[in-house]
C-alpha cells in the first residue's frame, strides 16, 4: 500500500485521489477475504461429514432405485462430480484438474471426464502405463506427490505432462472406500489418481494444498463409487428385465392390489395384450376363471399346486402349466403374486401320441403274429394226414412269409427311428442306377397288392436315364408313399406316381383319391408318431413312423425335399424332389 509521494499530500486533488485508491484497496481486501472464506467453506463442505458424504449419497441413490427413477440420479451424480472438480480447481487455485482411471485390461492410467481446464481431445490422449511416471508411482504406492518443476523433476519425465503444459502440480491417489453400517472402512481400493496442475498467479503448490487435495480426492472417490454402484444396480435391473422379457415362459407379476405390475412378451402373447395392460386390474386383462381362482387362493396366502389351463392363443389351442405364489419380502410384507406359464402343449401331444403309438404298435405286432401262428398251426395239424393240398400249403406258407415281412418292416421302422433319435444316420449305400425301372417296379408291386386301386405311373417328360442315390432307400421311400396312398384311400380309386425332370432335379408325386389330410396336419404328418386322428383314420392302423423315416431318407440321405398337398375328401399328393446327380461327399458331410 502506498500513500503517494509525501510532497503532494497537501494537494486536495491528490488527497481525493488517494482516498479513492484506499477505497479500492479496501474493496479488494474485502473481496479477498470473502474468497478466502468461500475457500474454507467449500473445503468444509467437502469433508466426509459434509453434504456430499458417502452415506448421504448412498441413501439418496437407494431411494431413487426404489422409486424406479434410474436416469436422473446418474446425471445428477455426473453433474456433482463435474462441480466438485471445478470447486477443487478453485480452492487449490489450479489451472487444470485431471482424473486418471486405472484400466486393468490395458494396465494403464487413463484420463477420464470430467476434467477442468483440459479439452476432450487432450484428455483422450492423457494416459500412461501404471508402472510409469509419477502418476504410476502415486497409484501403486498410495502416497501423494508434489512436484514444483516438471522440466527439472526426473520423477515426471515419463508422464504425459508436456501435452498439458504442466509446470507444477500435486498427484494424489483416488481411493474408493467401502464402509459398514457404522461407517467403518471395510474395503479400500485405489482406482486411479487425481491431479491438480499449475498453481495460478505464478505461485507454487504447498503441503497444505496436498492435504486439501487428498481430502477432496476422497469425495471424488465416493462419488465415483456411488456412480459405479448405481450403474451396476441399473445394469443388473436392466439385465433382469431383459431376461424376464425374453423368457420363453410367460411371467406375470401382480401387485398386492391386484394390478399387473409386470408382464413379459410371452405372457402378453398368451393373453393377447400389450404393454398397455401394465397397471390394469389383472382380471380385466387375463379373463380366465381358472387363473382367477388360483390367484385368489394365493392372495389368501394359500399354496396352490401346479395347474393346467387351456388358452386359445392366436388361432390355436394351447395348454399351459401355471405355477404361482405369493411373494413376501424378508419382513413378511406382501409384495404381490408371481405366476409362470409354461407351454406344455407339445409335451401333452407327444404323451398322447406315445400312448396311441403303444396301442398301434401292439396291434401292428399282433396282427401278423396271429396270421403266422394261425396258418403255421393249421399246416402243422394237417401234416400227418396230408389234409392240405400242395396248392393250399403254398398259399398258407406264402401268407406266413408275407406276414413275416410285415413284421420285419415294423421292427425295422422301430429300429431306424431309434437310430435317428440317437443321432445316427441310416448308413447310406450310394450308387448310380436306372430310375425308370425302379419306379415301374414299385408301381407294379403295389398294383399286385391291391385289387381295389388302380396304380399307375405317369412320366411327364424325358427322365434322366441314370441318377445318383441310394437305390434301396429310394425304393423304400416310394413303397412307403404308395402304401399310404392305398391305405388312406379305403374306398379305392386311382393312385398315380407322377415323375418329371425339373432342371437338375427329379420331381416325383404320389397322388391318391383318398381321405385327404386336414390343413393343420399337413406338415405335422412328417413328425414321429403323428397320425391324423379322426373318425375315418382311426380305423386304419399304423404307427405314425413311416413318413418320419421317409422324410429322413429324402432330406438326409438324398439332400432332397418332401411336402404334401391335400384336400379332405378329395385326395392327397406327396411330392419328393431329389437332385439327379447327388453330391455324395456333401450328403455324407451333412449334420444329423
Ligand atoms: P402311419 O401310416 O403308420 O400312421 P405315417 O407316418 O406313414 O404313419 O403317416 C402319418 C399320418 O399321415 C397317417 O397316420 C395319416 O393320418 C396321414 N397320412 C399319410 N399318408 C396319407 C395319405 N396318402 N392320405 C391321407 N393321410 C395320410
Amino acid at each position: 500500500m502506498s500513500f503517494g509521494v509525501p510532497g503532494k499530500m497537501m494537494d486536495g486533488k491528490d488527497e481525493s485521489h488517494n482516498l479513492e485508491d484506499l477505497r479500492k484497496q479496501l474493496e479488494e481486501t474485502k473481496r479477498q477475504l470473502e474468497d478466502e472464506r468461500e475457500r474454507r467453506r467449500s473445503a468444509e463442505n467437502l469433508s466426509p461429514g459434509g453434504s456430499l458424504s458417502d452415506s448421504d449419497n448412498r441413501s439418496q441413490m437407494r431411494s431413487s432405485v426404489d422409486s424406479g427413477m434410474e436416469v436422473a440420479p446418474i446425471n445428477e451424480a455426473d453433474v456433482t462430480l463435474r462441480r466438485l472438480v471445478q470447486r477443487i480447481a478453485m480452492i487449490l487455485q489450479a489451472e487444470k484438474i485431471a482424473i486418471m482411471f486405472y484400466d486393468r485390461e490395458k494396465g494403464e492410467l487413463i484420463g477420464i471426464p470430467p476434467a477442468y481446464g483440459i479439452d476432450d481431445e487432450h484428455l483422450k490422449i492423457f494416459r500412461i502405463r501404471a508402472t510409469h511416471g509419477i502418476s504410476g508411482k502415486v497409484f501403486r504406492e498410495g502416497e501423494p506427490a508434489i512436484f514444483h518443476d516438471t522440466a527439472a523433476d526426473p520423477r515426471t519425465n515419463e508422464d504425459p505432462f508436456g501435452l498439458l503444459h504442466v509446470q507444477n502440480g500435486i498427484t494424489v491417489p483416488l481411493v474408493i472406500e467401502k464402509r459398514d453400517e457404522e461407517n467403518r472402512v471395510i474395503d479400500r481400493t485405489t482406482i486411479g489418481v487425481l491431479h491438480a496442475f499449475n498453481k495460478r498467479h505464478g505461485e507454487d503448490f504447498n503441503d497444505e494444498d496436498v492435504r486439501l487435495l487428498e481430502r477432496m480426492a476422497r469425495n471424488v472417490g465416493s462419488i465415483i463409487a456411488n456412480l459405479q454402484m448405481y450403474r451396476e444396480v441399473v445394469e443388473e435391473r436392466e439385465e433382469l428385465l431383459q431376461t424376464f422379457e425374453s423368457l420363453a415362459a410367460g411371467l406375470i407379476l401382480v401387485s398386492p392390489e391386484g394390478r399387473l405390475s409386470q408382464m413379459n412378451a410371452s405372457a402378453r402373447e398368451i393373453f393377447g395384450t400389450d404393454q398397455e395392460a401394465i397397471g390394469k386390474n389383472y382380471r380385466d386383462v387375463i379373463r380366465n376363471e381358472a387363473i382367477e381362482k388360483i390367484f385368489l387362493a394365493n392372495q389368501r396366502g394359500e399354496d396352490t399346486p401346479k395347474a393346467e389351463i387351456h388358452v386359445h392363443v392366436r388361432g390355436s389351442d394351447r395348454i399351459y402349466e401355471v405355477q404361482s405364489a405369493q411373494v413376501r419380502n424378508e419382513e413378511g410384507r406382501d409384495l404381490g403374486l408371481v405366476a409362470i406359464f409354461n407351454d406344455i402343449t407339445e409335451m401333452k401331444n407327444i404323451d398322447k401320441m406315445k400312448s396311441n403309438f403303444v396301442a398301434m404298435a401292439s396291434h401292428e405286432l399282433r396282427t401278423p403274429l396271429t396270421a403266422i401262428k394261425g396258418f403255421s398251426s393249421t399246416l402243422l395239424e394237417g401234416i400227418d394226414e396230408d389234409v392240405y393240398s400242395k396248392e393250399d400249403q403254398r398259399e398258407f406258407l406264402g401268407i406266413v412269409v408275407q406276414e413275416c415281412d410285415r413284421l420285419r418292416r415294423l421292427i425295422d421302422d422301430l429300429l431306424n427311428t431309434s437310430r435317428i433319435e440317437a443321432g445316427e444316420s441310416l448308413t447310406p449305400n450310394y450308387s448310380r442306377f436306372e430310375l425308370l425301372p425302379l419306379l415301374e417296379k414299385a408301381v407294379m408291386v403295389q398294383q399286385q397288392a391291391s385289387s381295389r386301386h388302380k396304380v399307375l405311373l405317369k412320366v411327364h417328360n424325358e427322365l434322366p436315364e441314370m441318377i445318383i442315390g441310394d437305390q434301396d432307400k429310394l425304393d423304400q421311400i416310394l413303397t412307403n408313399l404308395l402304401n399310404n396312398a392305398i391305405k388312406y384311400s379305403p374306398n379305392g380309386g386311382d393312385v398315380i406316381v407322377h415323375a418329371k425332370l425339373e432342371g437338375s432335379d427329379v420331381l416325383i408325386g404320389v397322388q391318391d383319391q383318398g381321405l385327404g389330410i386336414p390343413k393343420e396336419h399337413l406338415s405335422k404328418v412328417f413328425e414321429r408318431f403323428h397320425r391324423v386322428n379322426n373318425e375315418d383314420n382311426r380305423k386304419i392302423y399304423g404307427t405314425g413312423l413311416g413318413l418320419y423315416l421317409v422324410k429322413h431318407l429324402v432330406e438326409k440321405v438324398h439332400m432332397g425335399q418332401i411336402w404334401a398337398e391335400s384336400e379332405v375328401g378329395v385326395g392327397s399328393t406327396f411330392f419328393v424332389r431329389l437332385p439327379k446327380d447327388l453330391d455324395i461327399e456333401k450328403a455324407k458331410a451333412q449334420p444329423d
